[in-house]
């Protein structure tokens, strides 16, 4: 009967210093990924430049948040055209620990012609409708109106300020 392999430790430190995680350096010396884990953080062994996939993981969240928070849009839509694959339940889990809701980006960053959703969150008219708050690209002014008056009309409504002119016409 053959000898259980002995494990090298060295070997183990050098896969892992070399980026490869724990999982797929126990399938390969044969031990326990618990194990490998254990005796890598005892002697301080981390991939090289401190890269790991933890780290590469926590980057790419924060790449995929600070897009959303500047630019707004849906979670799924943004992971794909960021080409990012990061299971949305770890971002969304991420963004609560950040404080950031991620429904409040929803709208957020839409625009027309005159209105920009320069204001994250929106809320739901009694009737069901969906509101945001828009900001008025001619003068600054803010008021409620419906998403889709932003989404679908190139232009509507009528700013109660200047009337969507810039000229500071009441
Ligand atoms: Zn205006």
């Amino acid at each position: 009967m053959a000898a259980p392999r002995k494990l090298d430790y060295e070997e183990i430190f050098a896969l892992r210093k070399s980026g490869m995680t724990y999982r797929e350096i126990s399938r390969k010396c044969g031990s326990y990924t618990t194990f490998i884990g254990k005796i890598c953080r005892e002697n301080g062994i981390k991939p090289y430049g401190g890269y790991g996939r933890a780290q590469r993981k926590k980057d790419q969240i924060d790449i995929v948040l600070d897009y959303i928070v500047k630019n707004g849009g849906v979670l799924g839509r943004t992971l794909k055209k960021l080409d990012i694959d990061l299971c949305p339940e770890t971002v969304r889990t991420a963004a609560t620990r950040r404080g950031i809701n991620l429904r409040d980006y929803y709208h957020f960053g839409k625009e027309n012609k005159n209105w920009r959703v320069a204001q994250p969150g929106h809320t739901r008219h009694e009737t069901g409708y969906v509101q945001v708050v828009g900001t008025c690209k001619h003068c600054g002014h803010k008021q409620e109106m419906r998403v889709t008056s932003i989404d679908i009309s190139k232009t509507a409504p009528v700013c109660h300020r200047c009337g969507g002119l810039g000229h500071g016409k009441l």
